[in-house]
């Protein structure tokens, strides 16, 4: 629900309304300004206590908009300063390009020291593995569960990489204290459940746009965890569903900007999962950064030709080293600092 609140109405007006509000009948709302008038948004959804006619009988309301649509705390309108994401001294957004690397699934200790060191050598701070694997088929590997998860905290406290890894249940939400960044795949994107357990904490999350998802979904699910009191919400765009088959699945280049334009939320490209294939990889990823992009998540794999999954999108060491080059002017004239 949406106040709107008239022009002139000064201070001691505002705050007797909002006490109203807060003391009488304990909501929680937020306070901002559109088009030089002051609004107030109401969360929740739970309204029938209010008496309409009391709100309206306050001078300083103008009028009142009862549509959940207009009420998003995703929208830039409601915070004209874009989300910076902290992540121990690590800020995500604004001036800061973010690069995550790290394989499709963890495989083994070496594999995943093997592939941090390099994550190390090449200035990377952001260390991707997935742990528990939501697959297609339920013949294919699943992930190592949480053997993956000890494995990958393992080289977080020996590294002091930041690790990012996927939530596929809420069973497991115990599990992930100390991930610095949990991901929200494409298929759990309308997760309801999930999506209103990860308000209440306040730990990064990375939610992925769902397969066939459009971008208004997509925020809307990100809309349930600002609404519950998380703001640490990254997008990451990995590609929608189309009719193309070339590419395992399209980029929606024109989502990074469109996002940027109405959103306050940091946003980051997946081209990995996007493209299907390593070769597209640096060229989406560019494209990314000109969109105006806050950072790429990319699948790396000290053994490609090996790996239990998405081995035919991973770059290899080596491919990455060079990738982070082939990158980095892109990133400078787009003015960020690569982190
Ligand atoms: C992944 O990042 O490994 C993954 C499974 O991605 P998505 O949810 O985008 O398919
Ligand atoms: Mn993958």
């Amino acid at each position: 629900m949406l106040i709107v609140l008239k022009q002139g109405a000064n201070n001691a007006q505002i705050n007797a309304f909002l006490d109203l509000l807060r003391i009488e009948y304990g909501l929680k709302f937020k306070l901002t300004e559109k088009n030089n008038r002051k609004l107030v948004m109401l969360l929740g959804k739970d309204f029938k206590k209010i008496d309409m006619n009391l709100l309206l009988s306050f001078d300083c309301v103008d009028y009142v908009n009862e549509s959940d649509e207009d009420v998003r705390l995703v929208d830039k309108t409601f915070n004209d300063q874009n989300t910076v994401i902290k992540v121990g001294d690590k800020v995500i957004g604004e001036a800061n390009f973010c690069v995550i690397g790290g394989p499709c699934s963890v495989e083994s200790e070496e594999q995943i020291y093997h592939i941090a060191d390099k994550m190390k050598s090449v200035g990377v701070k952001f260390l991707r593995g997935g742990a528990f694997k939501p697959r297609t088929s339920p013949y294919s590997f699943q992930g190592l569960g949480k053997k993956g998860l000890e494995l990958l905290l393992n080289v977080k406290r020996l590294t002091g990489l930041c690790v990012v890894t996927e939530l596929v249940d809420l069973k497991y939400l115990d599990l992930f204290s100390d991930v610095d960044i949990i991901q929200v795949g494409a298929r759990n994107m309308q997760n309801f459940e999930m999506l209103k357990e990860l308000g209440k904490c306040q730990k990064p999350i990375l939610l992925k746009r769902g397969i066939s998802s459009t971008i208004h979904e997509w925020l809307m699910s990100a809309e349930y965890i600002l609404s519950g009191g998380n703001a640490n919400v990254i997008l990451c765009e990995r590609g929608i569903r189309t009719y193309e088959t070339f590419t395992r699945n399209t980029l929606d280049i024109s989502a990074v900007s469109i996002i940027k334009e109405i959103s306050h939320l940091p946003i980051v490209v997946d081209p990995s999962h996007a493209a299907g294939v390593k070769w597209l990889v640096e060229p989406l990823s560019k494209a990314a950064i000109a969109a105006g992009a806050d950072g790429v998540m990319v699948e790396v794999h000290d053994c490609p030709a090996e790996a239990l999954s998405d081995g035919n999108q991973a770059l290899d060491l080596d491919e990455f080293g060079d990738f982070i080059d082939s990158i980095k002017p892109f990133v400078h004239v787009a003015n960020k600092k690569m982190l």
